[in-house]
């Protein structure tokens, strides 16, 4: 009797492995040409074209890091208070009056500039203060409350290497070094559409057979973090000769092409088609669940991602395969997902030689969190992924897990 299939994984043919994708894709896409000045306000989420070296060193001086008084530690007894004479008040932004001699100890305040001779610094909390007498404490350390100037980054030294993408604590960096503008990669354009008869656009009105286009607004968002000028080209019906129109033309005005649906092998998955007569096919299915069905490859000159059209496939495979394609096109240091360990309150059953990720909620304080299967696992299904925290990632080898088990656990932050 002719065995029909419930598992639309179970098709053979190749499966290209996730980390042979991962490799082919930096192999394959190199960094697009051109660098760009910014000013710094408008480096957030752009990627630094060069090293950056420190022009000065921070802090530019021995400083104070609490508001306190400074002192000579060899003026210190170690075995009983020390009352030093109080002679100098250095706010921060203010030159020291004087180099600080025996026996005497200067007021300061934090960020003040310690004066000469000054090596540590006790809190205004560990001393006794008597008219122009301070009593000090046995106990402190040389160099104590003090930042040497320096110390966070040497004048010379690399802040920065090109390939980092800026974020808030980067340009942190940058202006603290006294850089007014920053040399970035030039943005890239990158070209998003949806593919399918049935997709319709938010805000019209719905045919009794189609849905709306929910990819499109996921993989739009998800790029905008990215910090990539998005060319949204809309909806494109399953026609084949519509499809290669606009793909083509789209590679002619853009860095990446992106897009959902229309990957496997159905008769109206003309994605794929057109890869192969108008460029070249990399790979179109990878060992991974949910997601199988994703093309690589280019389209011309312009590489292309080709997502499925369920969107959670979408969501999973953009971060998988168009976020390193991205960082290999904007020469970004590629971003690596953190895996955290958890342990797995569902047991489940899988085959050897595909990864899979199973949508999952936090739960638990106490130790190593506990990962909830979410109840709905369609790869369509939405509110699968907005009432869970992220994916339990299941590797290549596993068949089996049992409640109990330690798996790695992967949040969304970590992949969009
Ligand atoms: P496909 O890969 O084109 O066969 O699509 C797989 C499933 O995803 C089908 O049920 C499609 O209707 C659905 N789908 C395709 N594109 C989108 C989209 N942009 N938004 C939401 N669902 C989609
Ligand atoms: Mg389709």
């Amino acid at each position: 009797m002719a065995q029909l299939s419930d598992d639309c994984f179970a098709f053979g043919g190749s499966l290209l492995g996730i980390d042979a994708a991962r490799q082919m894709i930096f192999e394959r896409v190199r960094p697009v040409g051109g660098i760009e000045r910014v000013p710094l306000r408008r480096a957030l989420g752009r990627t630094l074209a060069e090293d950056i070296t420190a022009p000065i060193a921070v802090p530019g001086f021995d400083n104070s890091a609490v508001d306190g008084y400074a002192v000579r530690f060899d003026d210190l007894d170690p075995h009983g208070p020390t009352t030093l004479r109080c002679v100098d008040r250095i706010a921060a932004g203010h030159d020291p009056a004087a180099a600080l001699t025996a026996g005497l100890a200067a007021r300061i305040f934090t960020g003040g500039a310690l004066p000469a001779g000054a090596d540590v610094v006790i809190m205004q909390e560990d001393c006794q203060r008597d008219g122009d007498l301070v009593t000090i404490r046995p106990g402190i350390k040389r160099h104590a409350n003090t930042r040497q100037a320096g110390e966070d980054m040497p004048l010379g030294s690399l802040a920065l290497k090109a390939g980092r993408r800026l974020g808030p604590a980067e340009l942190g960096v940058l202006a603290a070094l006294g850089l007014a503008e920053v040399p970035v990669r030039r943005r890239l354009s990158i070209a998003l559409l949806s593919t399918g008869d049935e997709v319709r656009e938010p805000g019209q009105p719905l045919g009794s057979r189609q849905i709306y286009d929910a990819n499109r607004f996921i993989l739009a968002g998800m790029l905008e973090r990215l910090g990539v000028d998005v060319a949204d080209l809309g909806i494109v019906p399953d026609d084949a000769a519509t499809l290669a129109d606009t793909l083509r033309q789209a590679a002619e005005t853009t860095d990446l092409i992106i897009t959902s649906g229309g990957v496997s092998t159905g008769e109206e998955d003309h994605v794929r088609t057109a890869i192969a007569n108008h460029g070249s096919l990399y790979f179109w299915r990878l060992a991974i669940k949910p997601g199988r069905p994703v093309a690589m490859g280019q389209i011309g000159a312009t590489p292309l991602a080709g997502l499925p059209g369920n969107p959670v496939a979408a969501l999973l495979t953009f971060a998988l395969v168009a976020r390193p394609m991205i960082e290999a096109l904007s020469g970004t240091e590629p971003h690596v997902a953190r895996r955290f360990p958890a342990i797995a309150d569902f047991p489940y059953k899988k085959k050897t030689g595909r990864r899979e990720y199973v949508r999952v909620s936090l739960e638990g304080t106490a130790g190593l969190p506990k990962l909830r299967r979410y109840h709905k696992e369609g790869a369509g299904m939405l509110t699968s992924l907005t009432e869970t925290d992220g994916l339990a990632e299941l590797t290549e080898e596993t068949t089996r897990l049992q409640p109990g088990a330690e798996v790695a656990f992967v949040p969304y932050s970590e992949l969009i």
